[in-house]
């Protein structure tokens, strides 16, 4: 693990009453915390140099004693298909995360990665495969964010954390992060733009349904049995579908917010009639839309996605018993859509030609 980051303080996860005081202990006046917020959170600056109205003095006491991210692309892809984006950043340490933007009729999404690599071992996932590297700072899971609106021009109204990592295992970081990325002095994106997807981790789950935000919480359920789920993902030998579910209840009723399942379509292994019965009796009870996504095959794994027609036969008896279910449209399906391919990808070239990607 590299810790060249951690030496100085990061400024860019800081929020503005945390600014204020930083910078009235350098002597500074309270106005140049606002200026210098809005110029990382707003103007969206990659470095002190780009903040013109601020000092040169001051600027360069900053360069000296703070850290200040900022992520260079080092590999965009387009799908052909729908124009989604890939994007592949690479962090100050040398890591690289993934990032995806999409372009829906209701405005332009971005899906963030909130970890490098991810520790959860889910058997269909390519980010997990070589375990988790580090956290994510805030100001790097916002970076994200700020490098693809750079890059694009265009305005971003939704942010999905469904990249590489869980992020409920990052949990402070996540919190920071939603907080800056809601902020009216920031990009203000409404926290109901906002979704956390995490495979269920039942005690920061607990908690965060009193932290009182209106995000929308995905929970990566994939099948309805302890057994079956047990076979796809680890965290189903620490925690029972029963308990998920209670605790998913739990956050419904505290937050108000309508809980999102979300259902990786395995062909033979969790697509019969009798899978879509169970689903819906767990589904019945809670508020809940559930997202049917047909598994993303991953080059290291031998999950196949179920023939078109099932996966209509398993929408449809979800419709039928009243529960909405979506069938997610596959974005990028040509761009190494599925979750920690790019990454996976761009790593194994480097090893291919001796290269070295971590410090
Ligand atoms: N750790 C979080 C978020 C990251 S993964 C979580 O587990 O929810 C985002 C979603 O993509 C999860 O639902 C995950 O299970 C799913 N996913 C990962 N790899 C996939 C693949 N190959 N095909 C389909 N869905 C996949």
């Amino acid at each position: 693990m590299c810790n060249v980051i951690e030496q100085k303080k990061d400024i860019k996860s800081l929020t503005l009453s945390m600014l204020k005081e930083e910078l009235a202990a350098m002597g500074q006046k309270s106005f140049r915390a606002g200026q210098m917020y809005d110029w990382m959170h707003k103007k969206l600056a990659r470095s002190f140099e780009e903040m013109t109205n601020l000092p040169k003095t001051l600027r360069d006491a900053c360069e000296e004693k703070y850290h200040y991210t900022a992520l260079e692309a080092v590999r965009v892809q387009e799908s052909k298909i729908d124009g989604t984006k890939k994007f592949l950043f690479m962090l100050s340490d040398g890591n690289v995360v993934e990032s995806v933007w999409m372009k829906y009729r209701h405005g332009n999404s971005v899906c963030i990665s909130s970890q490098v690599g991810c520790r959860m071992g889910c058997k269909f996932c390519a980010s997990t495969l070589d375990g988790l590297e580090r956290n994510l700072l805030p100001s790097e899971m916002l970076d994200q964010v700020y490098a693809i609106t750079r890059l694009t021009g265009e305005r971003v109204s939704n942010v999905v954390v469904m990249g590489t990592g869980e992020p409920l295992d990052n949990y402070d970081n996540l919190l920071r992060f939603i907080k800056l990325l809601t902020d009216e002095n920031g990009l203000n994106i409404s926290q109901r733009n906002v979704t956390v997807s995490t495979c269920g981790i039942v005690p920061q789950i607990e908690k965060l349904a009193e932290e009182n935000l209106q995000i929308t919480l995905a929970l990566s359920l994939h099948a309805p049995t302890d057994e079956k789920r047990q076979k796809l993902m680890p965290i189903a030998n620490q925690y029972s579908i029963a308990r998920l579910m209670e605790s998913c209840q739990h956050y419904f009723e505290r937050t108000g917010r309508r809980i999102t399942l979300e259902y990786s379509l395995v062909g033979g292994v969790n697509d019969t009639k009798e899978d879509a019965e169970q689903l819906i009796r767990l589904a019945k009870p809670l508020c809940c839309h559930i997202n049917l996504i047909p598994v993303n095959p991953v080059r290291e794994r031998e999950f196949v996605s179920p023939e078109p027609g099932r996966i209509h036969d398993f929408q449809n008896m979800l419709e039928k018993n009243k529960i909405n279910g979506t069938i997610r449209r596959e974005m990028g399906r040509d761009i190494d859509g599925a979750c920690g391919q790019l990454r996976r990808r761009h790593r194994l070239e480097l090893r291919d030609f001796g290269g070295n990607e971590t410090c």
